[in-house]
């Protein structure tokens, strides 16, 4: 019997854990600091009301569902339901837009808005498909722990395909001629914390999946997914201990071989790290550490609010865009600055979910962009979000001041507290050097048994991505010794 330790319950640890534990000759601890198990997948309560803290955004629906089914959680059992509309955008001229994963409707929906761009639409969805089929199999659907294998003819040929080289807003100029329409097809990097200008053009996939896969809503709330897991994990005899901070890993060798929580050791055969990176090196002796430098993805300032009635809309997911989106990526990536006019994002899952708070009522989330790290002034985050609640007055939530019965402000400061790297929402930047064979690996140290997991190791963020780094971890973990030399190798 072998003896899996786990270092953080968040999706990462707990998929982990799930798929480890169906193996019989295997036993899987989860350590857990907070006193609640899910990290940024957990909800922010008040009093009868609930709201997503963290992910709201449903992606990749096939991903998240097939690897929930291969840990043995039946797929019906997981209560997703389309957005249709995907989303409303708002622009500050006026200018509403939606997108549908309907391709007829969408370009029914462009002729309308943006005249002619139903053509560069049809071009997009078919260039972008033969790229992600490419980019999935070659990049979500393997590791790098072996650095040469990324480096090999095939992958180059499909960096060139995809277009590393170019960043997200450079190539989505290239298919529509309307900037409103270009940044429509830009925020998404937000959704891992990069620059539209700084991330290399295959995040531009998540664009298109929205459109190919759909945008979903988990009822209950995305972070319902943790209770439907632990569900199970219980039920399996997983140990999962919350309020236990590891403090360090004791290593001998190239072997780690126990860990500290609560001053108190605890041996393991495997151990897996699911905290932040960098962050998880510092339970490391610092000869072991990878002692290198990242760049944080960017923060949110998230403003959750209870409601004494629902918003009417036929979108629970609404961007407003502020008259200078590339000024406001600026402040965020470059300046470091709170943002004088920002763009926002407003989640309002009452529409279709009243688990959410009592009858009648309603919950609201916003989320603005901001920059993270040390340095910020953060004296104007008052103005901030006065700013903000007066531009969701008037363009979407008529007298909202008065319509609200509770408000909790949470900014990078506390995500930072919680353990984010930087306080950043999304781990390290998906910029190009942070990205594939850059990014941390699944085996990230010369030690032998220690593994990880999570939005900062590759694949990266986002939690069906997470999932996905799970799973090649876990199979990597089940590997005998002949499999794993030719994964390694690539073969
Ligand atoms: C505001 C926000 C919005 C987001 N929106 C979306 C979205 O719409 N869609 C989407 O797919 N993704 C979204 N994401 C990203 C998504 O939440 C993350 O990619 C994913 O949840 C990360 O999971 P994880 O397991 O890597 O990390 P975490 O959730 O951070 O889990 C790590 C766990 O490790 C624990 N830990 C750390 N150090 C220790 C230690 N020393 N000892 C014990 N435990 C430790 C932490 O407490 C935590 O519970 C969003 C994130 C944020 C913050």
């Amino acid at each position: 019997m072998s003896h899996t330790a786990i270092v953080g319950g968040g999706i990462g640890g707990l998929m982990t854990a799930l798929l480890l534990s169906k193996d019989k000759n295997r036993t899987v601890s989860i350590y857990e600091k907070n006193d609640y198990l899910g990290g940024r997948l957990t909800y922010e309560r008040h009093g009868e009301f609930k709201i997503d803290q963290g992910p709201t955004i449903v992606l990749l629906p096939e991903m998240l569902l097939s690897i929930l089914e291969e840990g043995g959680i039946d797929r019906t059992s997981i209560p997703l339901i389309p957005c249709d509309p995907l989303y409303h955008i708002h622009f500050s001229d006026g200018l509403s837009f939606r997108k549908y994963a309907d391709p007829e409707k969408q370009k029914e929906e462009l002729q309308k808005i943006f005249p002619g761009n139903e053509v560069h639409f049809d071009r997009f969805l078919k260039d972008m498909k033969a790229r992600f089929l490419q980019g999935k199999a070659q990049f979500l659907e393997q590791s790098f722990v072996e650095k040469r294998t990324f480096f090999s003819r095939k992958n180059l040929k499909t960096l060139m395909k995809l277009k590393a080289y170019q960043n997200v807003k450079k190539m989505m100029r290239s298919y529509f001629d309307d900037e409103r329409l270009v940044e429509a097809y830009t925020l998404q990097t937000l959704y891992i914390g990069g620059h539209p200008e700084q991330s290399p053009a295959m995040y531009s996939l998540v664009s298109y999946s929205e459109h190919e896969h759909g945008i979903w809503y988990l009822k209950g709330g995305y972070a319902h997914l943790v209770e439907i897991i632990t569900k199970e994990l219980e039920k399996r005899g997983v140990q999962m201990y919350t309020g236990k901070a590891v403090e360090r890993i004791v290593t001998s060798g190239d072997q780690a071989s126990s860990l500290i929580a609560d001053g108190q050791m605890h041996s393991f055969d495997d151990v897996v790290l699911n905290g932040d990176f960098p962050i998880m090196d510092q339970l490391l002796k610092n000869e072991k550490r990878l002692n290198r430098k990242y760049t944080p993805s960017s923060g949110c300032l998230l403003l959750y609010m209870g409601l004494d009635k629902i918003y009417e809309s036929d979108s629970i997911h609404q961007f407003f865009m502020s008259s200078d989106f590339d000024h406001h990526m600026k402040q965020v990536f470059t300046d470091k600055q709170l943002p004088d006019d920002p763009s926002f994002y407003t989640f309002h899952p009452s529409i279709v979910d009243d688990s959410l708070a009592p009858e009648g009522k309603g919950v609201l989330y916003t989320l603005i962009p901001v920059p993270t790290g040390e340095g910020v002034d953060w004296s104007g985050k008052d103005a901030l979000i006065e700013k903000v609640l007066n531009e969701m007055e008037d363009r979407g939530f008529p007298n909202l001041r008065s319509h609200t019965e509770w408000m909790h402000v949470r900014t990078p400061k506390e995500a930072e507290k919680d353990g984010l790297y930087s306080g950043g929402s999304f781990g390290i930047a998906p910029t190009l050097f942070q990205s594939g064979v850059f990014r941390p690996q699944l085996q990230p140290y010369s030690l032998t048994n220690v593994y990880a997991v999570g939005a900062s190791v590759h694949p990266g963020g986002g939690v069906p991505i997470v999932m996905q780094g799970a799973k090649l971890l876990a199979d990597y973990l089940q590997f005998g010794a002949k499999e794993r030399h030719n994964y390694k190798r690539g073969v």
